[in-house]
C-alpha cells in the first residue's frame, strides 16, 4: 500500500517542506507515510493504485454525509459555472447564515471566515474587544487551530511557544493565555481568582475531540457557564469538530448549555474552506463595519465555499434523523469492537459520543493530556498498520477521533469489527 505513496512523498518533499500540507506529523509518528488519495466517494478513499480504503479519517471531520456528496458537488459546480466575485456580497452567504442561525441555539448573527483556526482566533479577538480584557483561559489538550493567538497544544501533538509569567501559564502558553485542566472546575476557579477582572473568555472544546474524544464530566460545562456568568467572562465553545455533527445545534443542543460565542469549521463548509463564529447580536454587533473590532478577509464568505456549506446544512436540516442514525452506527461499531477486543484479552479504552469514537490501548478510563503527551504505544501502531492492510484507514493516533459518516454501511462496520478481531489476535 505504501509503495507508490512513498515515491510521491519523496517527490513532494523536494518542493513542499514536510512533504505534504495535511497533518503529517501523526502519520510519521505511527511510522507511516500518508497514503496519497486520488479520489474519494461515500465511505471510501481510492489511492493512486486504485486500492479501496474504508475511511474513518473523514478529511478530519467535514464529510459527515460521505465524500463527493452529490448535492454539495452540484451546488459547487453550478456556482463555479456562474463565476464568482470574491469580497462582494452574495445571497448565498445570507442564506447559509440564516439557516445556521436557525439550527444552532442562542445565536442570531454569524460571520464567515476560511477555517476553524480563523474562527477561534476571531472569537477570541471579539471577546477581548467586547470585554476590554486580554487574558483567556484554554484547556490543556484542547486544540483551537494553528494561530498564534493562543497556545497550540493538543493531544495529537504539541507545538509550543511563549514563556510562563503568571499563574496558570506554563511553558508553551502564548501571551495572555492561561492553561487549565479539562474537566477540572476547581482549577478554573483558581485561575479566575488569581486573575480577577482580567479574563476576557474561556475557550473550550466542549467535547474534547482532539484528546481522543473525551466527553465533559457531568457538571463541567454547567460549572464553566456559571463561573463565566458570575465573573463577567465570555464562554466560547469551539464547536469546529462537534458543530453540525453531534446534533444540528451541536453541544449546546446536546447538553442544553449556552455559550456566548460559538466557533464552527469542518462540517459547515461541506468540505470547502469555511469557518464561522457566531453569537447574539449584542456581542456580534461589535463587528459592524467600522465597529471597534476589525474583521475582514478576501476569501471570507466566497461563493463557492458558501454554496458547498449551504448544500450541506440544507441536507442536515432536512433530515434531522441523521444525527440519531450516526449515533446508532457509532454505538454499533464501538460495541462490536469492544466485544472482539475483550475476547482477545486486549487492554483498551473506547471513548464514544455521537458520531465520534476513539480506541486507546491502555487501561485508563479517560485519557488526559499528560497521557496523550506520551504518544501512542506499540499496540496502537500495530493496530493502525494492521487495519490499513485490511483496507481500513483510521486516524493515525489514538488521540485523534474516528469520524462515523452516514455513508458507512452496516456491512462496512461489520467488516471493520472483523478486521479489528483479526488484527488484535496479532498483538
Ligand atoms: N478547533 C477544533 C476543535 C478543531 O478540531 C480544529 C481542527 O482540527 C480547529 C479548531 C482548527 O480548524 P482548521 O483546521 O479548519 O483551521
Amino acid at each position: 500500500l505504501y509503495t507508490r505513496s512513498s515515491q510521491l512523498f519523496a517527490e513532494a518533499e523536494k518542493v513542499i517542506p514536510g512533504g505534504v500540507n495535511s497533518p503529517v506529523r501523526a502519520f510519521r509518528a505511527v511510522g507511516g507515510t500518508p497514503i496519497f488519495v486520488k479520489s474519494a466517494k461515500g465511505a471510501y478513499l481510492y489511492d493512486e493504485d486504485g486500492n479501496r480504503l474504508i475511511d474513518y479519517i473523514n478529511s478530519w471531520g467535514p464529510m459527515i454525509l460521505g465524500h463527493a456528496y452529490e448535492p454539495v458537488v452540484q451546488a459547487v459546480i453550478e456556482k463555479a459555472k456562474l463565476g464568482t466575485s470574491f469580497g462582494m456580497p452574495t445571497e448565498l452567504e445570507t442564506q447559509i447564515a440564516a439557516l445556521a442561525v436557525s439550527m444552532v441555539p442562542n445565536i442570531d448573527k454569524i460571520r464567515f471566515v476560511n477555517s476553524g483556526t480563523e474562527a477561534c482566533m476571531s472569537a477570541v479577538r471579539l471577546a477581548r474587544g467586547f470585554t476590554n480584557k486580554d487574558k483567556i483561559i484554554k484547556f490543556a489538550g484542547c486544540y483551537h487551530g494553528h494561530s498564534d493567538s493562543f497556545l497550540i497544544q493538543a493531544g495529537s501533538g504539541a507545538i509550543t511557544f511563549g514563556s510562563p509569567n503568571s499563574p496558570g501559564v506554563t511553558a508553551g502558553t502564548a501571551k495572555d493565555t492561561l492553561l487549565a485542566k479539562y474537566n477540572d472546575l476547581e482549577n478554573v476557579a483558581e485561575l479566575i481568582d488569581a486573575n480577577k477582572n482580567e479574563i476576557a473568555a474561556i475557550i473550550v472544546e466542549p467535547v474534547a475531540g482532539n484528546m481522543g474524544c473525551i466527553p465533559p464530566n457531568s457538571g463541567f460545562l454547567e460549572g464553566l457557564r456559571q463561573l463565566c456568568t458570575d465573573n463577567g467572562i465570555l464562554l466560547i465553545f469551539d464547536e469546529v469538530m462537534t458543530g453540525f455533527r453531534l446534533a444540528a445545534g451541536g453541544v449546546q443542543e446536546l447538553f442544553n448549555i449556552n455559550a456566548d460565542i460559538v466557533c464552527f469549521g469542518k462540517v459547515i463548509g461541506g468540505g470547502l474552506p469555511v469557518g464561522a463564529f457566531a453569537a447574539r447580536s449584542e456581542i456580534m454587533n461589535y463587528l459592524a463595519p467600522l465597529g471597534p473590532v476589525y474583521q475582514a478577509g478576501t476569501l471570507s464568505g466566497n461563493p463557492l465555499a458558501m454554496a458547498a456549506g449551504l448544500a450541506m446544512l440544507k441536507a442536515l436540516d432536512a433530515d434531522r434523523a441523521i444525527f440519531q442514525r450516526l449515533e446508532e452506527k457509532t454505538a454499533y461499531l464501538a460495541a462490536g469492537m469492544e466485544k472482539v477486543l475483550k475476547a482477545n484479552n486486549v487492554v483498551f479504552t473506547i471513548n464514544r459520543i455521537g458520531s465520534m469514537v476513539s480506541v486507546h490501548f491502555d487501561a485508563d478510563p479517560v485519557v488526559d493530556f499528560q497521557t496523550a503527551a506520551k504518544g501512542d504505544n506499540e499496540t496502537f501502531k500495530k493496530f493502525f498498520h494492521g487495519l490499513l492492510q485490511e483496507g481500513i484507514y483510521i486516524a493515525p493516533s489514538a488521540y485523534e477521533t474516528w469520524f462515523i459518516t452516514d455513508a458507512l454501511s452496516y456491512e462496512d462496520l461489520d467488516f471493520t469489527i472483523q478486521a479489528v478481531d483479526k488484527v488484535s489476535k496479532t498483538f
